[in-house]
């Protein structure tokens, strides 16, 4: 397990001990405390190799066989690995491993299926949507008219009688499921029809649970949707990266949005780690892994509900919650301060109908993929429910508070017992 942290890092600390300060500090910082950010995971040292090696060093501009350099032999064979793999992991007819990351594989598939000006039915940020979903700031808003969908004011789930009616008013080009502060399953069946009833493409942005399909822990969207985008490091836990997978029909037009419309050349690193993510994907250890990550996430939402801080839906499907901590009379922005002196790592996370501004917000999001993959059961969401509590009611965000240093010890514990990157 420690194979990464070996020879070539000694090199780096003699010729550049600044930045190997920073990744030996880094790696430290990663150690010492509780990582609960829901899009956050530890990839594998056989992960991190591939993306340490000369395969960084290649121009690969096109697509295996069809390539604008020479010299490209070898890292075809990582290119066509990675996209085998893609495909037989997610049953999928085609996939695209070369998107840079879940921005700019979602900007492919604008790039694939719209004209600026075309509109998109996306589920809104501060419902709980994403950036590239048509946020204010975002291209996607900027060159593309977003209209966005949001929640059940009951439920706080998906409003679907939302889409559809939003759906044949605006005569969307291309509707979009996900987003990355959804702690339910989506109803892609539903989403189907009300995209077939009005002609649209369906697109299904996976980024966040991605992993779990992968380790078959919830239903794909792979059947339903024409495509589906996502990350490659969240519960996934592949190189920080993106990739699509798609119908036959489109796998033209994925494959020129991608290059040449939105990327350059391809980090053939990054594409070679994603091959390797994705056969530790296939094993019954990663299948194992996504069930443990879906069970401690539902008993941390539960130890929380006891405790009065409340999870939005009333509780979690996935690899994530979102808390509502209006109930303990607490700001998102003040309990992330708070969880971190206590070497606790969260965010702050508006949850929906927040009545805070984006930056203070009335909630948290917690997840399981780090301390999962650290291998913590349901014992230690116990106790991660209790000194998360504890963090955000009973201490003021300074480290010298007697409550904070209680909880350090406790988290050192829990750390020292499930180390991450074990020496
Ligand atoms: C994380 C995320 C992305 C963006 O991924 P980056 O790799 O950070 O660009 C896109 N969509 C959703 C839903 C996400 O959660």
């Amino acid at each position: 397990m420690t194979t990464f942290y070996g020879s070539d890092y000694a090199a780096l600390e003699f010729f550049d001990p600044d930045i190997a300060g920073v990744l030996i500090s880094e790696l430290d910082r990663l150690r010492g405390g509780l990582q609960l950010i829901a899009s956050e995971n530890m990839s594998s040292p056989a992960v991190l190799t591939a993306l340490g090696s000369t395969l960084s060093n290649k121009y690969a501009e096109g697509y295996p066989g069809r390539r604008y350099y020479g010299g490209c032999s070898e890292v075809d064979k990582a290119e066509e690995i990675a996209i085998e793999r893609a495909k037989a992991l997610f049953g999928a007819d085609h996939a695209n491993v070369q998107p840079h990351s879940g921005a700019s594989a979602n900007q492919a598939v604008y790039g694939a299926f719209m004209q600026p000006g075309e509109t998109i039915l996306a589920m809104s940020l501060p419902m709980g949507g994403h950036l590239t979903h048509g946020a204010k700031v975002s291209f996607s808003s900027k060159w593309f008219n977003a209209v966005g969908y949001g929640v059940d004011k009951k439920t706080e789930d998906i409003d679907y009688d939302e889409v559809e009616r939003l759906a044949k008013e605006h005569k969307p080009k291309v509707i979009l499921a996900g987003g990355s502060a959804i702690p339910r399953l989506i109803d892609f069946e539903r989403f189907r029809a009300i995209a077939d009833e009005v002609g649209a493409i369906f697109w299904v942005d996976a980024a966040h649970f991605i992993g779990l399909v992968a380790g078959k822990a919830i239903p794909s969207p792979v059947p339903y949707a024409d495509v589906v985008s996502f990350t490659t490091h969240k519960v996934l836990r592949g190189p920080r990266s993106g990739a699509i997978v798609c119908k036959e029909e489109h796998a033209k037009a994925i494959d020129k949005a991608v290059f040449p419309m939105m990327q350059g050349g391809p980090q053939m690193h990054t594409i070679a780690a994603k091959a390797v993510n994705f056969k530790e994907c296939a094993t019954p250890e990663y299948q194992k892994y996504a069930k443990d990550v879906i069970a401690n996430s539902q008993r941390l939402a539960e130890g929380l509900a006891a405790k009065g801080i409340r999870p939005t839906t009333g509780g979690t499907d996935t690899h994530l919650s979102l808390l509502d901590l209006q109930g303990v009379g607490v700001t998102g922005a003040d309990a992330e301060l708070r969880c971190d002196a206590a070497g606790i790592t969260l965010n702050k996370n508006a949850i929906p109908f927040d009545p805070q501004k984006p930056n203070v917000a009335s909630g948290i999001r917690v997840g399981t993929p780090s301390v999962t993959t650290q291998g913590m059961g349901l014992e230690e969401m116990d106790v991660i429910a209790d000194v998360i509590h504890r963090a955000v009611t009973e201490t003021d965000g300074s480290a010298d508070n007697t409550v904070t240093k209680e909880i350090r010890e406790q988290v050192t514990d829990l750390v020292t017992r499930f180390p991450a990157y074990p020496r």
